[in-house]
């Protein structure tokens, strides 16, 4: 599994750029019409709504970006699998369900709070 775990990594990259070049063009706030829209209050908060909705995955898909590269960066050092924060080995379990994985489950708990 940590063979090809480079790998893994680059596709999750790859992924989750396409998930946000997809996020980006469903906002309404991209729609070249929307400045010049003069629609209802109510169709407005949807669109607010929306785009507050966008906005927040996006930022979430930004980080994920940031934690992908780490690994990978881990990867490179030899690191990858032992959490960043206790050094404990992460188990397999966990990073084959989140290759992106830095943290033991305790660590990230713990950081959560
Ligand atoms: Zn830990």
């Amino acid at each position: 599994m940590k063979a090809n775990i480079k790998s893994i990594l680059e596709q999750e990259l790859i992924t989750t750029d396409e998930r946000m070049k997809t996020l980006k063009q469903s906002d309404p706030f991209m729609d070249p019409d929307h400045v010049i829209d003069n629609a209802a209050v109510d169709t407005d908060v949807r669109e607010q709504e929306a785009h507050m909705r966008i906005e927040a995955e996006t930022e979430e898909l930004n980080d994920r970006v940031l934690t992908i590269n780490e690994a990978l960066n881990r990867v490179e050092k030899g690191t990858y699998g032992s959490c960043k924060r206790c050094n404990t080995t992460i188990p397999d379990k966990r990073l084959e369900l989140i290759p992106e994985s830095l943290y033991c489950v305790a660590c990230e708990e713990e950081l959560k709070r």
